[in-house]
Order: C-alpha cells, then structure tokens, then sequence
C-alpha cells in the first residue's frame, strides 16, 4: 500500500512550511493519498502523524472498505466535518490544494476559528503527485496500449466523406470496448484548415482529399489517463504542410532525445522550440511543449518555458510540439515520455512517422 508513504510525504512538506494539517477534496488527491475512489470526500492530514477521512452517508461503507487513514467519520455538512476534525486533531495553520474552491475556502474560514490560518499550497502539493511509482506507470502503459489497437480498428473510417464527429466516436467507442474505463477528455479530430486550431474539438466538417487530419486522443485505465495525437494525410497536403509535418516530427524527436533526470523542464521546451522558430514558425506554435500525465489528463509538472521544474525518474510528461497555419491547416505530435534512470522511455506506441492513409 502507497498511501502510508505518500501521507508522509504530505508531512514532511507540512513541517517544511510549518503547517499544522493539509486537507484534501479533490477526487484525484483523494485517490492518490488515500484510496478512496469516491467524489466526495476529506481528507485531514496532520503533522503530528494522523490521517482522517471525511465523507457523507453515502459513502460510509465504501470509505471503510478503501480509504487508508486512522478514522473514517461521517459528516452531514462538508465544512462543519472538517472543523470539528481540525478542532480534535489540532489545525492552527492548514493547507489545501490549488483545486479548492474559493467558496469552500470562504465558508470553512467562516466556521472554523479567526486565529486559523488556511493557506494555499498550490506549487508544493501539485508536485506531491509528479514523480510516478510502478503500479502507476503501469496503468499509464495499459491506458496508452489501447490508443494503438483502436485506431487501427478503426483506421478504415478517416477517410475522405467520413465526419470528424464520427471518428471521434468510433475512436471512443474502441476504447472503451477494448477496455478504457473512460475517455481522457473529449478528442480532437480537426481535418484540413481546422487543424490550425490547437483545440479544435470533432465538428460536422467532413475530411477530404489532400488535407492532413489531427486526431489527439486518450484512454484511462484504473483512474490513469493516457493522451496521444497523431497527424495523419488523406493524399497529398500543400507542400508546406509537409514540411511541416518534418519540422514538428523533428522537433518532438529532439525534445525526448534531450529528456534525462536532472535536465530542466524549461530546456526541453526550449530545445523543441529553438528548432521549429529556426524552421521559420517560432510565432506558430503557441502553446507549451507538454504537461504531466497521471490521475488528472494535465498535471505538474508542465513542460514549458515557464516551468521551473527538473526532470526525475519517475515522472510522465507529453511531449507535443504544433504548428499552427491560419486557413491552411496544422501538425501536432503527442507522445507520453517516462523519465527513466539515464534518460527516457516513451510510453505511447503508434508510429509517429509521416503517413498517407490513402497510400498503399
Ligand atoms: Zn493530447
Ligand atoms: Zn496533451
């Protein structure tokens, strides 16, 4: 059982920012420090070593069958519940995670003592989940596995005529048959100029001949998302759609060959960005280079110019370089990348080398 271990890792930034008690609520946080599988739930996390779990009625037997803390109570109101666990348990100075919300905030301050100080530990507590221990990695692996398999079940359908909608449909309805639990968010498929929009969700637009179709897609396994694009050509693309497609796959390339612990995040970006701005589209390629992958479709670590953190066996980033072209159309490339020991291990397995579907 993790949960032990990750409770600790909770104190020990407890004690680094002199807090007496962390509470968490999101679904993701709950799963992850205490294995509970429900959506709503506390858990009270103190420096002096004890672990409570708060939840309503409904799930009083569930919480007994999964959570791992000292206590399972039930409350009737969320705040009232973890006031009086904060009263017993000892909270002067209380954290929380980034995802709580400001209204929750405001009322368990209203209930809770004036001299009590709740403070948002957004950066630290975010990073609790980065670094991935095996059974982890392993549900990414088996979310990521069915991405090749439902594709090629159903490759025979992005073809010229066929409806963005529909492939996302039929991509999904693979997934999950093959064994997703669920999707990892609503897929992208964006066809011909439509590919110039990073998040184009499927529409009603119907693919056609010469045009590059961008399907960014993902399955989760045992509460583990998985998130993969490909870039595929229906015929013949405008010539510099093509080279695109190089400078990106080229770009994504380098940006794994440079992935080993101890590297900054903000260097990778850099390396993938560095290229494609050499290649002339610097001002096309908006976003970041990738974000961390686990029980959230996008947490900490992201991988950007802006990011601050350093690569560390066991963390799972995307690495997805774009290139976006107003009324022309884009490439995007998205693999999953584990930092191993000495360097890198990409988790997603569909080739991501230039393919025309209507070829051969
Ligand atoms: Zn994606
Ligand atoms: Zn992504």
């Amino acid at each position: 059982m993790p949960f032990i271990d990750r409770q600790h890792r909770v104190r020990v930034l407890l004690a680094e920012h002199q807090l007496d008690a962390a509470i968490f609520t999101a679904r993701e946080n709950l799963r992850y420090f205490c294995g509970f599988t429900g959506s709503d739930g506390v858990l009270v996390v103190t420096g002096s070593g004890r672990a409570r779990f708060l939840t309503d009625s409904r799930y009083t037997t569930q919480a007994g069958a999964e959570v791992c803390a000292d206590q399972v109570v039930e409350y009737r109101v969320q705040s009232e519940g973890v006031v009086a666990a904060l009263l017993e348990l000892g909270g002067q100075r209380i954290g929380f995670e980034s995802g709580l919300a400001y209204g929750k905030v405001d009322d368990l301050r209203t209930r809770g003592d004036a001299s009590w100080a709740w403070i948002p530990l957004k950066d630290a507590f975010d990073g609790l989940r980065a670094v991935k221990d095996s059974v982890e990695i392993e549900a990414m692996v088996a979310a990521a596995s069915l991405h090749a398999v439902a594709l090629a079940e159903i490759e025979t359908l992005i073809r010229p005529g066929s409806i963005e909608r529909d492939v996302a449909l039929a991509l999904e309805f693979a997934l999950k048959r093959l064994g997703a639990e669920e999707k990892s968010f609503d897929f992208i498929v964006a066809s011909g100029p439509r590919g110039a929009l990073p998040h184009g969700v499927a529409g009603d637009r119907r693919l056609a001949v010469g045009e590059l179709v961008t399907i960014d897609f993902g399955a989760r396994v045992a509460g583990y998302h998985a998130d993969e694009t490909v870039t595929v050509a229906l015929g013949t693309p405008p010539d510099e759609l093509r080279r695109v497609y190089d400078t990106v796959l080229a770009a994504h390339d380098l940006a794994i060959a440079a992935i080993r612990p101890g590297v900054a995040l903000a260097e990778i970006d850099r390396a993938a960005r560095d290229f494609i701005a050499a290649a002339g589209y610097g001002a096309y390629f908006g976003h970041g280079l990738g974000h961390g992958i686990g029980l959230d479709v996008h947490e900490a670590p992201t991988v950007s110019a802006r990011s601050k953190a350093i690569a560390a066996p066991g963390m799972v980033v995307t690495v997805e370089p774009g290139i976006y072209l107003p009324g022309l159309g884009g490439v995007r490339i998205e693999d999953m990348v584990l930092v191993t020991e000495d360097g890198a291990r990409v988790l997603t397995c569909i080739d991501k080398q230039y393919r025309d579907l209507l070829a051969g």
